[in-house]
């Protein structure tokens, strides 16, 4: 399981990009973009996950399973 951005309302504001434990998200083109290998849903560093919480435009979700 991983999150994805959505990339049609993703601005681009950057604000996730730092709170990812993991390094799991990064800049590709014009939006942002989740590595899905990289990203643990923050389990283990935190109790929410932290791009989901700062993502103004509420452009992350967790992957459907
Ligand atoms: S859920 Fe956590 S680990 Fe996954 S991309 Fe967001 S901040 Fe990174
Ligand atoms: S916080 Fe949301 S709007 Fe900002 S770059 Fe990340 S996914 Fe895009």
């Amino acid at each position: 399981m991983a999150h994805q951005i959505a990339t049609d309302t993703c601005t681009a504001c950057g604000a996730c990009e730092p709170e990812c434990p993991n390094s799991a998200i990064s800049h590709k083109g014009k939006v942002y973009k989740i590595d899905a290998k990289k990203c643990k849903d923050c389990v283990g560093s935190f109790d929410s996950p932290q791009c989901v919480d700062v993502c103004q435009s509420g452009s992350i979700s967790k992957i459907a399973a």
